[in-house]
């Protein structure tokens, strides 16, 4: 995928409530099991790091996200936010 259609892909989940608007409490990285990433909807490549973390509100599980995906959708919440 290339990045002008992951950006608008991070964009448009951001608008429709699929992607956090708000910040993540806690980020951590880690080794992938195989997760997807909730932003790119690709399966996270074993042994590659992503980047974890709960939001706030609770009541939402945990994201994981590539960290190129992470990058892409920090820049666009921030830019929605202000
Ligand atoms: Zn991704």
């Amino acid at each position: 995928m290339d990045l002008q259609a992951l950006r608008v892909l991070i964009l448009r989940k951001l608008q429709d409530g699929r992607l956090p608007h708000y910040n993540i409490t806690r980020v951590w990285s880690s080794q992938t099991n195989g997760e997807t990433c909730t932003a790119c909807d690709l399966i996270l490549a074993k042994d590659r790091l992503l980047m974890e973390g709960f939001s706030s509100p609770p009541g939402r599980g945990p994201v994981q996200l590539h960290v190129q995906c992470f990058k892409i959708w920090d820049e666009e919440r921030r830019m929605m936010n202000t």
